[in-house]
């Protein structure tokens, strides 16, 4: 047994299932997380998505992920059986920085990386997850589909044609007829979607869990999908419509007494959602969870929310640190972003906290938002050292991360600052609150804030050759090699008639 499979072996030994499926179904899928199996464990859409495959009669799937050693094949970790030798191989992708990872994986798993280079001999290449309402076209010329929006339902259809003995490009025609699928050789006209209403008659909780997975041994489960807020500059605030809420039935998937014992008591929960606490239910569902002598735990929490019921309920699941995301440090332009939130708000929430024994505060702010000026930037310094010098027994780390105008967003046609111009404000920001002993602040590479962006803007072809460039030369050669390209694609602001080519989803 070499390293890659005694790392697998070690995986697999660490997982606490939830549910097991029967093997050996006729079509064989191998379910991918383009990172590395810390990463991927930590995805409940990947999870679900695993979950809903295997629980087709039809199918089995196996999951995969970016070897974290040397290797010269990508196995699975169920049965470390070579992708290569699967009937499909799907992708999970949430995030554009995992494009270069999953042509890695491609390319260690010895399979063409262009779809037109595939023949019929080899598996058909999918892809779904966040990535899908954003723009699909940078790695259109990577997959044979994409199932645009939700998983639920959908992948029954697509397991159907999969199962087919027909041809690889008869199977694909047929994906092609089927809503909600994009099927790059066959293009039509409109995207739509694929939306599911009745979230709560489909799983929304993580099925594996391990202590390797980047939270810890937690199961995750989905209160919401899409948020309601509609913040500008936020992907998921447009792209996730309509916001569908879990019903409070969903708590009792808590219980050990649930009738398909899917989620037994457990420790640890992690709660994801948008917006958590938009949901009516979510309090409830979190007390149930405290009341069974478990935990949970959060992201980042809306401020108007924060209140004595809720920060109680916080304690007994003995959370530590609230957080918080006035992404802008100027009430100006806050509200030019969509964030209704006032100074005031702010320091009343923490007072609140302060009050219940929450001491530790992470805030969420950006910079290069659009008609930013010096005087925001000071801004988010001055908010952090009030809050510091005001509550002194308090600690407060800022991430600050980088606008980018991402597709279908509000802010689509509004251009990035360059690197340079993010580099200028995070210096003047490090200036200015270098020597708050309660305050620390981590902030995101521009560079790679940039490659995001770039990532999420580019039509096929531009896609397909930024991308295999980088893949031999590294993002910083390959960005000086696509300098016009992605100056228009990314640092000019465009018309508001503008005709995306990501328009067409819908
Ligand atoms: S930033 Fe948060 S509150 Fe605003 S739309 Fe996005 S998820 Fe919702």
């Amino acid at each position: 047994m070499n390293n890659y499979q005694t790392k697998l072996t070690e995986y697999k030994t660490s997982e606490n299932n939830l549910k097991t499926f029967l093997p050996h179904k006729d079509l064989k899928i191998a379910l991918g997380f383009p990172n590395v199996y810390s990463v991927g464990m930590a995805s409940l859409g990947f999870q679900i998505v695993y979950n809903l495959f295997n629980t087709n009669k039809m199918c089995s799937a196996e999951r995969f992920f970016l070897p974290d050693v040397i290797t010269n094949k990508v196995l699975t970790i169920e049965s470390q059986k070579n992708i290569k030798d699967f009937n499909a191989i799907g992708f999970s992708v949430s995030f554009e920085l995992d494009y270069l990872n999953l042509l890695n994986i491609l390319k260690i798993a010895d399979l063409p990386l262009e779809r037109q280079k595939r023949t019929s001999n080899h598996p058909i290449i999918f892809v779904g997850g966040a990535i899908t309402l954003i723009n699909p076209y940078t790695i259109s010329n990577f997959v044979d589909f994409f199932i645009v929006g939700d998983g639920e339902r959908i992948i029954d259809i697509v397991v159907d044609i999969l199962d087919k003995k027909i041809s690889k490009d008869e199977k694909l025609k047929l994906l092609s007829e089927v809503e909600g699928i994009f099927v790059p050789e066959y293009p039509k006209a409109i995207i739509k979607k694929h939306i599911v209403n009745d979230l709560d008659n489909y799983p929304g909780h993580s099925i594996i869990s391990t202590p390797f997975a980047e939270f810890g041994d937690t199961v995750l489960f989905e209160i919401a999908r899409g948020c309601g807020r509609g913040c500008y500059f936020c992907a998921a605030g447009h792209i996730q419509k309509p916001v569908r809420m879990r019903k409070p039935e969903f708590s009792k998937e808590l219980n050990s007494e649930n009738k398909d014992n899917e989620i037994p008591q457990y420790h640890n929960y992690g709660i994801v959602g948008a917006a958590v606490f938009d949901n009516p239910y979510s309090r409830k569902v979190c007390k149930n969870i405290t009341d069974n002598n478990s935990r949970f735990s959060l992201s980042s929490i809306r401020l108007e929310t924060l209140d004595n019921e809720l920060l109680e309920i916080m304690k007994k699941a003995n959370i530590k640190t609230v957080t918080i995301a006035p992404e802008a440090g100027s009430e100006r332009l806050r509200t030019l972003i969509g964030k209704k939130c006032s100074n005031e708000s702010i320091f009343k929430a923490i007072k609140i906290a302060l009050d219940n024994e929450i001491r530790k505060f992470k805030l969420y702010f950006m910079i290069g938002l659009p008609s930013e000026t010096h005087e925001d930037i000071i801004a988010i310094s001055d908010l952090l050292i009030s809050l510091a010098t005001t509550y002194n027994k308090a600690h407060f780390s800022a991430s600050i991360g980088c606008f980018v105008p991402k597709p279908r967003t509000r802010f689509e046609y509004e251009a990035m600052n360059t690197e340079k111009e993010n580099k200028a404000k995070i210096t003047l920001i490090k200036n200015t609150l270098n020597k708050i002993k309660n305050i620390d602040v981590g902030f995101e590479s521009p560079r790679m804030a940039a490659v995001q962006g770039v990532l999420s803007r580019l039509n096929s072809e531009d896609g397909k050759n930024y991308l295999l460039y980088a893949l031999e030369q590294g993002y910083p050669s390959a960005n000086r090699e696509f300098k016009d390209i992605i100056n228009k694609a990314l640092y000019e602001k465009h018309s508001e008639n503008t005709n995306f080519i990501w328009k067409n989803i819908l």
